[in-house]
């Protein structure tokens, strides 16, 4: 990289895979500011339910992405098995991914930045320097989301969590517009047995720091 160009990191993989907490602190590293672009189709499901419409209703989710503010994104109640599923749905419908796409694509324009998502290094960010596709085992990931919701006060069974994750990485993989999968030059990295330090300290290697 050349002295003053803009680095973007881009970071896609399935559910609970780590890399929202990879992104968060590769971003804190390397002083960049750090987009979850989940938050953006979580937000867009939660206005979606709110205003009493089905997420999957592509006239009444592209209303709600293209009506989405700073105060969605710092909601509260973004994080839940309800808004899992909704998210999921409205990403599935292309104007809601075009939408969004002018506001991702600036975020660290003249800065740089770390970017996490599905498509972020095979449609947001085709030209990022970095790419990964940060994965983990099933189990694993089950785990870690269960815990989490539990965390947040969520009584659910691990077979459940094991159950909606699968069913919402199957549509994010099957969907026609931005499927998630690794971009051709992407790095794989498998965080099954990593804790996120070890998770960070693979990924600055990565980027050269
Ligand atoms: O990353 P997170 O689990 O918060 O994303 C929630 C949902 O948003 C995903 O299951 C996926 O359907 C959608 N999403 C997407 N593209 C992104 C980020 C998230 O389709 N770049």
């Amino acid at each position: 990289m050349t002295p003053g160009s803009r680095l973007i990191v881009a970071i896609d993989g399935p559910a609970a895979s780590g890399k929202a907490t990879l992104g968060r602190r590769l971003a804190a590293a390397l002083g960049l500011p750090y987009l979850d672009t989940g938050l953006l189709y979580r937000a867009v499901g939660r206005r979606v339910l709110d205003a009493g419409d089905d997420p999957s209703d592509p006239i009444a989710a592209t209303r709600a992405a293209r009506a989405l503010a700073a105060a969605d994104l710092a909601r509260d109640d973004l994080r839940g098995p309800a808004a899992d599923a909704a998210a999921s749905r409205v990403a599935a419908l292309p104007a809601v991914r075009a939408a969004l796409l002018d506001f991702q694509r600036a975020f660290g324009r003249t800065t740089g930045a770390v970017v996490d998502g599905r498509d972020i290094g095979t449609v947001i960010f085709p030209d990022a320097q970095v790419k990964l596709f940060v994965t983990a085992s099933p189990e694993e990931r089950a785990r870690r989301r269960w815990l989490e919701l539990r965390g947040r006060g969520f009584d659910v069974s691990l077979a459940r969590v094991q159950a909606d994750m699968q069913a919402r990485d199957e549509a994010d993989a099957a969907r026609a517009t931005a499927p998630l999968r690794p971009a051709p030059d992407a790095v794989l990295l498998d965080t099954t047995t990593l804790d996120a330090d070890a998770a960070l300290a693979q990924a600055l290697t990565l980027v050269g720091r």
